[in-house]
């Protein structure tokens, strides 16, 4: 063991969400903390996030008296598990029940330490919410936005959001409906407004995902927590196999440092990591990942070195996204999600065949496309829609119907024809074949009913992040109007979703079952105790939060039950 530079009762690798919660715990229990993180910011993909957390049963979902429990939740997770065939190796009944019984306390927990949360938009259904103990209004959790200003010089270490803006989460989705939601204009110059006496009181607002690292930042800042910027962990070091303490890169040297009660690792995930990917899930490209420049796998790696069993690595939390021209430097790609999800629109394979419900999770979308791509090239697979389409709704954050960029056409990532059989000729699709899909969702369009997949048929679908809420039919519509139009859309996603082993104290298991003494880890650093499947919104930063509140408990030893 070599000697230490410095010594910490609890040592952080990473800045998420789980980080900061576990920080407040160790520093309510008394102890020191040291977050290290490896770039110059705080807040990692969280930060860049919606910030939505998913957290059945929780304290604002009873306050406003709805029917939801434990078993109900449980009973949730334990059909998606059955959804996927094969069980998955790094969730069990008992890390799902851990967290099921953690997340509400977790919320009490950080609203107490002033982390003003509230509960998610209203309808925000799970993503499965068919089968039995799905929730069809909203399970979720978000953060109220937050006045960066707040956080004095640290500021400027809080990494970016992608909506700077004083406006909850809800509302911000409702208003990207506004050519058929009749309030998105009421919505949008009170928006206005706020923003203009916000400048006037000297006010920088931010929402979602980094008002809810802004929080929390902000919260384990006061609370007494050493952070420090550009200090890439790239060692765990231990001693009788234990884990004792971390190496880490700082100020151009190393230093050693040891942590007195164990080391929790919030590292994120490897969607940056092209090599790893290549190995793990074959087919998927980092340049389509909307996650940050920092998430390149080190404490996988690390992990697995000192004996860590690793689950779920072929599995990434998918987000089908369509990347136009230009749009490939912005901050975040544009998704798809509610371009295909929308009346109107479907999305066909290289072939000219629907293949699958275009409403459902985004994880389960991409899952889907890259199935598909194994038996029909799939990959850029073709959103499909017609004037209907773009008279409402937009295509990769615009609207085209008055007149699209002309880059879209001269570089062919937009195409236009009067008809189906332009259209197939101009994508290279067998014009025949797109025809009969055509007609054949139509057909299911005047029947009310989308025979083949289903969508639709259940809340989600219809919902603002995917459908539109604000038409008589949320889900179908007919492709029937020229012009009509096509752009490519790929698999691409929001986070790895595979990592260690963790048991239901948030330990990392070995892969004959046994702890390693003195680790923890949660986030996409670990396999998701959600198993292969996304329930709902918030799938993965809920968990996040939830096991670094459980780690920090247990290594603080104030639950030590397992
Ligand atoms: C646009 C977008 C929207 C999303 N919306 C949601 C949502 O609303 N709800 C949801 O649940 N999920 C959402 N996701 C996915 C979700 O944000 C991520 O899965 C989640 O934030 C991962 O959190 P984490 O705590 O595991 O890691 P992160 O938040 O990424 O934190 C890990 C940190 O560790 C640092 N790090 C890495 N290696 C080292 C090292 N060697 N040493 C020190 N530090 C290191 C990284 O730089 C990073 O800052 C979204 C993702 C995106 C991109």
């Amino acid at each position: 063991m070599p000697p230490f530079d410095e010594t910490f009762d609890w040592i952080v690798v990473g800045s998420g969400a789980g980080s900061f919660a576990s920080a407040l715990v160790m520093r309510e229990a008394g102890y020191s903390v040291l977050i290290l993180e490896k770039t110059g910011f705080a807040g990692g993909t969280t930060a860049k996030s919606g910030g939505v957390m998913w957290v059945p049963a929780n304290p604002f979902m009873l306050a406003e008296g709805e029917d939801d429990d434990l078993a109900k939740a449980e009973r949730y997770l334990d059909a998606l598990q059955e959804l996927d065939g094969a069980p998955a190796s790094g969730t069990s009944p008992a890390k799902r029940r851990a967290f099921l019984e953690a997340g509400p306390r977790a919320v009490d927990f950080l609203v107490a330490q002033g982390v003003a949360l509230r509960r998610g938009p209203e309808f925000w259904p799970d993503y499965y919410d068919e089968l039995p103990g799905g929730c069809k209004t909203t399970r979720t959790v978000v953060a109220e936005p937050f006045d960066l200003k707040q956080l004095g010089p640290m500021q400027s270490r809080l990494r970016k959001g992608f909506a700077e803006y004083n406006v909850l989460l809800a509302d911000a989705m409702k208003m990207g409906h506004r050519r058929t939601n009749p309030e998105a204009g009421k919505m949008m110059l009170r928006m206005a407004l706020r923003t203009i006496k916000d400048k006037l009181l000297g006010r920088k607002f931010t929402t979602a995902g980094a008002a809810l690292q802004g929080r929390l930042f902000k919260a384990a800042i006061d609370a007494g927590t050493t952070i420090r910027f550009e200090a890439a962990v790239t060692q765990l070091v231990t001693d009788q196999d234990a884990v004792v303490g971390v190496a880490v890169s700082v100020d151009g040297g190393q230093k050693v440092i040891r942590a007195s009660r164990g080391v929790l690792v919030n590292a994120g995930g490897f969607a940056k990591n092209q090599a790893m990917r290549d190995r793990y899930m074959p087919g998927t490209n980092s340049e389509w990942s909307l996650v940050p420049e920092g998430d390149t796998g080190d404490l996988h790696k690390e992990m697995e070195r000192i004996g860590a069993q690793l689950a779920q690595m072929d599995q990434m939390v998918g987000y089908q996204a369509t990347i136009s021209p230009g749009s490939e430097a912005n901050y975040v790609l544009p998704g798809a999600q509610g371009l295909t999800g929308k009346p109107h629109a479907i999305l066909v394979d290289q072939s000219g065949v629907r293949y699958m419900n275009e409403g459902g999770s985004y994880e389960l979308y991409c899952e889907t496309m890259l199935k598909r791509h194994r038996e029909v090239p799939a990959v850029p697979s073709w959103a499909i829609f017609d004037s209907q389409y773009t008279a409402k709704y937009q295509v990769a954050g615009q609207f085209i119907d008055k007149k699209p960029p002309k880059r879209w056409i001269e570089e062919r990532y937009l195409h236009k024809s009067d008809s189906i059989r332009g259209l197939a000729h101009s994508i290279d699709v067998d014009p025949a074949r797109l025809s009969d899909t055509i007609t054949q969702w139509n057909g299911f369009v005047a029947n009310g009913e989308d025979a083949q997949f289903h969508r639709g048929a259940r809340a989600y679908d219809g919902c603002g992040f995917v459908g539109d809420p604000f038409s008589a039919e949320p889900s179908l519509g007919t492709v029937a109007k020229g012009p009509f139009y096509a752009v490519p859309v790929v698999p691409g996603d929001v986070s790895t979703y595979g990592g260690a082993v963790t048991d239901e104290c948030g330990r990392v298991l070995r892969q004959d079952g046994s702890v390693i003494e003195g680790l923890y880890a949660t986030g996409v650093s670990t396999a998701s105790v959600m198993g292969n499947v996304y329930a709902g919104a918030g799938a993965s930063i809920g968990p996040a939060v939830t096991f670094g509140y459980i780690a920090a408990r247990h290594a603080a030893g104030l639950d030590n039950a397992a």
